[in-house]
């Protein structure tokens, strides 16, 4: 089998550069020297589950005690909270303190302030998740509002319509019933009916016209009697 030649060799997955024969006739993925960890520089040989665990993360080959000693560093030295992880790395940090004796206080001191910050912000997303939630509510209730006065309106209207023609049902049975009654006044409406009917005529301008005339002949405009 010949040697493969320089663009075959895969690289290191932990730096990147070629890999040396003998690291590929074992099958290796980095090199030897690759195996250390990026913080304490001690070996990692061995630690193949720990160092691929890293690679699949995106993070710095290290120990994962090296790894939360470095992110607090980090913290101390910037105050920034990068991730979650440094969160995690801190607890860690602190619940490991339980059993020193003189614990530091500084770093405990330094998350804390952090967690009230953390606690404010908290603080705000709920204040605006709660404006929020009553701007919605106040827009269902007047949209409640607008439902029901619609409706109420429409049911007044009816009410009032129905009221009217009520009304106008009783005053022609009453008309109607009189006319039965006192015949001449049937006379009297379909006059004033065919007068008011023609163009430049109301209805009181011919019924005064209609009663004048009844009047001028000597009959009461009422019965069609005549007048004594
Ligand atoms: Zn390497
Ligand atoms: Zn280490």
């Amino acid at each position: 089998m010949p040697a493969p030649t320089d663009s075959q060799i895969p690289p290191c997955a932990i730096c990147l550069q070629p890999l040396s024969l003998d690291e590929l006739n074992l099958n290796r993925r980095w090199h030897f020297d690759c195996e250390q960890c990026s913080v304490c520089k001690q070996s990692m040989s061995g630690a193949v589950a720990m160092i691929e665990k890293c690679l699949a993360d995106g993070k710095p080959i290290a120990h994962s005690v090296c790894a939360n000693v470095a992110a607090i560093q980090q913290f101390r030295e910037t105050g920034i909270i990068q991730n979650s992880q440094l969160l995690d790395a801190m607890n860690e940090e602190l619940l490991i303190y339980r059993y020193v004796v003189a614990p530091p206080t500084s770093d405990i001191e330094l998350l804390r302030g952090h967690l009230i910050k953390v606690q404010e912000y908290a603080a705000t997303v709920s204040e605006m998740l709660r404006t929020a939630q009553v701007k919605i509510k106040i827009h269902a209730i007047q949209d409640e509002a607008v439902v029901y006065k619609e409706k109420k309106t429409k049911e007044r209207k009816e009410k009032t319509e129905k009221a009217e023609t009520e009304q106008r049902t009783a005053e022609r049975s009453a008309m109607l019933a009189a006319e039965r009654k006192t015949p001449w006044l049937r006379d009297r409406r379909k006059s004033i009916e065919s007068l008011a009917g023609l163009p430049g005529w109301t209805w009181d301008l011919a019924e005064k016209a209609i009663d004048d005339k009844t009047r001028a002949s000597g009959k009461d405009p009422q019965t069609g009697e005549a007048i004594q």
